[in-house]
């Protein structure tokens, strides 16, 4: 027998777990039932993609065993199973998902309460044991292993005994405590119970041996008691659920769940059709940014499940890159499973697929925008920075489907408006749709080029992320008109022939001042010249090519 020590970081989270005052400790069962369900998952992928891999898909299942004198609950599967190396890497490293995401999350805001609506794993079956035996053998090997542990003092790893392949997860339930019942984790009653609020939707069988009484045989108004094995849950996947059967908590609970957040999604978005492609997806926004979103390490993609086999878990080509941020599934009978990474890129259905999700995705963005301005304003100040580069990128070809999506601070309604509300607010004699740039709003609002633009009763466009005035370059123009910085050489303002003059005269007045100016600024400026949209500043800087300054500056910044 080896015994070992967890890595740091594993045994600072069970830790965390054993002297958890949470009080949803029930949700150790949901976490160990997932666990066996991606077991079994792993294992019928291969049965059905892998010649050797001979099991019957109908035997699947996952029991529950309850022993009130040994006071243990044991939670078996007939999945994958763990090598030893498994064992030990799988349950003595933190460097899964949801752990990895939970520990960093809890760090920044010491929140106990978030264990209930997060991942947390193998390691919360410690807030209800003080002991955790798992015993597993792999499909298609005859040894089997016995990983112990009885906290953070590290485990033990041994050979052992184990009739067939899988894997059986023995927990010792702690004792009563002052005001914490543990006692209830080996009631069958209420491990029914939990099974069927967390985990009813599990796709195989939760079985479990079931005490119940009948009236006894030939004795009039005894009754007698058996045991009978009971499946669980329903095992109907939310997904494949009809609307009416499922609650909006539900779906919340499935998203929190299973993509691994703590807030309730922005928007639910269900989408089912049958013909070309038959699929059903059920599909996620996220109420916050995730804390990788706008890092390398972000990993855009849906589940893809082929007639309710899972076969990916984050398929990327089922996801534009500007909406990376939708979290979800898709389940279609039109797939193969036998389909590798490389010809699933090709493949015709999910392409169509894609392109109605894609579809579908806009039009429930555009749905919250006109429907609950406030969750929209939410969502854009969340992934906006990704929908404008989705219009700089690709050369434009995005632009159409994303342009009504945009919003922008504006000088006016002093918040965040769309394309559509400037263009509507315009001006009868206003030909362009004003932008300015600047690092914030307040800087962008004492900025001397904006006052004169402002004074015209124009409404302005705040600009304040480096991506914005690309964008606007890209789109070029909306319903017509064309975008303008207040920076611009010429402003586009209608000029009568008097001002025309009068300009000129000014000019030729100033001519031998300004020649002196560009001399000493020789290399800094191109030219110097008399300027109409100062007010109450005697100075600013403009640009009159295609880049603005602003342009300019990021262009300059970025590595070459
Ligand atoms: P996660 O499920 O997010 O990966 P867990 O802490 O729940 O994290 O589980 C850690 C890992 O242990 C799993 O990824 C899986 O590889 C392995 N594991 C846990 N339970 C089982 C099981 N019943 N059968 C096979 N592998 C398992
Ligand atoms: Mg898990």
């Amino acid at each position: 027998m080896e015994v070992k020590q967890f890595q740091a970081e594993s045994k600072r989270l069970l830790d965390l777990m054993i002297h958890s005052i949470y009080t949803h400790k029930e949700i150790f069962l949901r976490e160990l039932i997932s666990n066996a369900s991606d077991a079994i998952d792993k294992l019928h992928y291969r049965s059905l993609t892998e010649e050797n891999v001979k099991v019957d898909s109908a035997a699947f299942e996952i029991r529950i065993d309850l022993d009130k004198e040994a006071r243990t609950l044991t939670i078996s599967d007939n999945g994958c199973g763990m090598t030893k190396e498994e064992l030990e890497s799988n349950l003595g490293v933190i460097a899964k998902s949801g752990s990895l995401a939970f520990k960093q999350e809890n760090e920044a805001k010491e929140d106990i309460d978030i264990i209930g609506q997060f991942g947390v794993g193998f390691y919360s079956a410690f807030m209800v044991s003080d002991k955790v035996t798992v015993i597993s053998r792999p499909y298609g090997s005859d040894t089997a292993y016995k990983w112990e542990s009885e906290g953070a003092d590290g485990y033990t790893i041994e050979e052992c005994q184990k009739d067939s392949y899988g894997t059986t997860i023995i927990l010792h339930i702690l004792e009563n405590r002052e005001e914490e019942d543990y006692d209830e984790y080996l009631d069958s009653y209420r491990i029914q119970g939990i099974v069927k609020k967390y985990s009813d939707y599990i796709r195989y069988p939760i079985k479990m041996m079931v005490e119940k009484s009948r009236p006894k045989e030939g004795s009039e108004g005894e009754y007698e008691t058996y045991t009978e094995e009971v499946t669980v849950n329903s095992m109907v996947p939310i997904w494949r659920k009809t609307k009416a059967e499922v609650t909006e908590d539900d779906y919340n609970q499935f998203y929190k769940e299973k993509f691994f957040d703590f807030t309730d999604p922005a928007r639910v978005i269900r989408s089912s059709t049958e013909g070309t492609a038959t699929y059903t997806a059920l599909l996620f926004i996220p109420a916050r940014t995730p804390f990788d979103y706008y890092t390398k390490e972000y990993e855009k993609g849906l589940q893809l499940y082929a007639n309710g086999v899972l076969i990916m878990e984050k398929c990327a080509d089922l996801l534009p890159d500007y909406f990376s941020f939708v979290k979800g599934l898709v389940d279609s009978q039109d797939l193969s499973l036998n389909i590798s990474r490389e010809m699933l890129q090709h493949d015709r259905q999910l392409k169509i697929i894609a392109s109605r999700l894609e579809k579908k995705i806009k039009s429930e963005l555009l749905s919250m925008q006109q429907n609950d301005r406030e969750k929209y304003d939410a969502f854009f100040k969340n992934f906006g920075l990704q929908l404008k580069f989705g219009v700089y990128n690709d050369y434009g070809t995005h632009k159409e489907l994303l342009k009504d999506l945009l919003e922008f601070y504006s000088s006016a309604e002093k918040k965040l408006v769309t394309l559509k509300e400037y263009v509507e607010r315009m001006k009868e004699d206003q030909k362009f749709i004003y932008y300015a740039c600047g690092d914030t709003v307040e800087k962008i609002d004492r900025l001397p080029q904006t006052e004169l633009v402002k004074d015209k009763g124009y409404e302005i466009l705040y600009l304040t992320e480096n991506v914005d005035e690309f964008a606007l370059k890209v789109l070029h123009e909306f319903d017509g008109k064309e975008f303008k910085s207040v920076s611009a050489g010429d402003l586009g303002f209608e000029e009568t022939e008097e001002e025309k003059k009068e300009d000129e005269a000014q000019e030729k007045e100033s001519r031998e001042l300004f020649t002196f100016m560009g001399e000493a600024l020789a290399g800094k400026v191109k030219a110097v010249r008399a300027s109409k949209r100062l007010k109450s500043h005697p100075v600013c800087l403009s640009s009159d090519g295609e880049l603005s300054l602003e342009m300019e500056k990021v262009l300059n910044a970025m590595p070459t």
